[in-house]
């Protein structure tokens, strides 16, 4: 089976292979073929990919008769002659936002599949690309706060005085706030948070933080569908916005990360609450893209409020490129492998898999997926 990996777009600094994967897919019995350059933005030369046996070339001999494209952020459709029909093309292909792209993936007769839309089931887990990155921008949240911050986030004890600790409130417990705790935590913050589901109460405490929650009107018990939050009464977000006006004047540091599946990112932070926090305090909202919890928000830009820096967070995974890349690299070999058919050599994807049929978007020239609108 030949599996192509090509360079990405501008601005894609991520790689869907690293020499380890490589080597895991040679081990299986696959060809790869990686374009000339695809590993630079993650710090991986041409060389070490061919020292793992992979062929590396230019776009049009590495696609030719290939059976799988891996990517990243999904390619221009137009630039993917060659590849043999039928092709899986496996990334994050972002369905919802690039549908022409989808069905031009559809027209090309390639066969489509999201890794963003894996189902939250034990066997997925390692195969989750929306975990893999998030945990990796909640950590850089935090480092980007630090670094806008005019203030140190431990307490020190100096001959010329004592610095107070940083105060940093984490909104939204998932993936990425996890790990915006534990480095809010590790930089040594005064760490706070808060969420809808209650079963994030018990993790907020075992990372040492404090739990700040609604207690008179009731949140999403336990886990809620699927792991994921829903919109929230309107009684509940009242009850949130009185409970976040009290707190948020206090905080030097704030992180959010508050997502609903299918909808636009709840409004947490109002621009009036943010003219309560004392000047020079940062706001990293890593909700920016699906419309920011924090008023005033811009994705992908820094803007100044009331003296507040916002950081309109975009894809921050990208700026930890290397890293990145290799967990991503991972989600796809393990996702791969799983569907690995010995005798056949090649991936083999059976239609009625809980997983297949999660992530598959086209097939046979159409649109297959029920979350776009596939019959
Ligand atoms: P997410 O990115 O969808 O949302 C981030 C967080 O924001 C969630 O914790 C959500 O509850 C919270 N949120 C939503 N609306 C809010 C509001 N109005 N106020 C405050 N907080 C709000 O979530 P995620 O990071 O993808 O993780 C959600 C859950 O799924 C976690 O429990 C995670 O452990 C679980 N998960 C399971 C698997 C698996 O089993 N394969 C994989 C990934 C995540």
């Amino acid at each position: 089976m030949k599996i192509a990996i090509l360079k990405e777009e501008a601005g894609e600094t991520r790689c869907a292979a690293i020499p380890e994967t490589v080597k895991k897919f040679i081990a299986l019995g696959a060809d790869i073929m990686i374009e000339s350059g695809a590993g630079e933005g993650a710090s991986i030369p041409d060389s070490d990919f061919i020292d793992a046996g992979a062929t590396v070339g230019k776009r049009a001999a590495v696609l030719d008769g290939a059976e799988v494209i891996l990517t990243i952020s999904g390619p221009d459709p137009q630039t993917l002659a060659g590849a043999k029909p039928a092709a899986l093309l496996v990334g994050s292909l972002d369905p919802l936002r690039r549908r022409q792209e989808i069905l031009a993936y559809a027209g090309a007769g390639l066969e489509a599949l999201a890794m963003e839309w894996m189902p939250r089931i034990t066997r997925a887990q390692s195969m989750d690309v929306l975990s893999s990155q998030s945990n990796l921008a909640g950590y850089k949240a935090v480092v980007d706060a630090a670094a806008a911050f005019g203030r140190a986030f431990p307490m020190m004890m100096t001959a010329a005085g004592t610095i107070s600790p940083a105060k940093a409130f984490i909104m939204g417990v998932g993936v990425a706030g996890l790990q915006a705790i534990a480095t809010a935590k590790r930089l040594g913050a005064q760490v706070s948070a808060t969420d809808v589901r209650s079963a994030t109460k018990e993790q907020i405490q075992s990372l040492g933080a404090k739990p700040i929650f609604v207690e008179n009107v009731a949140g999403i018990e336990g886990e809620g569908a699927g792991g994921y939050a829903t919109e929230m009464s309107e009684e509940y977000q009242k009850a949130q916005a009185e409970l976040v006006s009290g707190h948020i004047a206090k905080q030097d540091i704030v992180i959010t990360t508050a997502l609903i599946p299918g909808r636009p990112a709840p409004r947490l932070i109002s621009d009036g609450q943010v003219a309560t926090m004392r000047a020079g305090s940062v706001i990293v909202d890593l909700a920016a893209e699906a419309g920011g919890n924090v008023e005033g928000t811009i994705a992908g830009e820094r803007v100044v409020r009331h003296g507040v820096t916002i950081i309109g967070a975009s894809n921050l995974a990208r700026t930890l490129a290397a890293d990145a890349s290799a967990l991503f690299a991972r989600n796809l070999y393990n996702f791969l492998s799983a569907f690995w058919d010995k005798d056949r050599g090649q991936v083999v994807l059976p239609d009625d898999d809980e997983i297949v049929k999660a992530v598959r978007l086209t097939q046979g020239g159409k649109l297959v997926n029920e979350r776009l609108g596939a019959a």
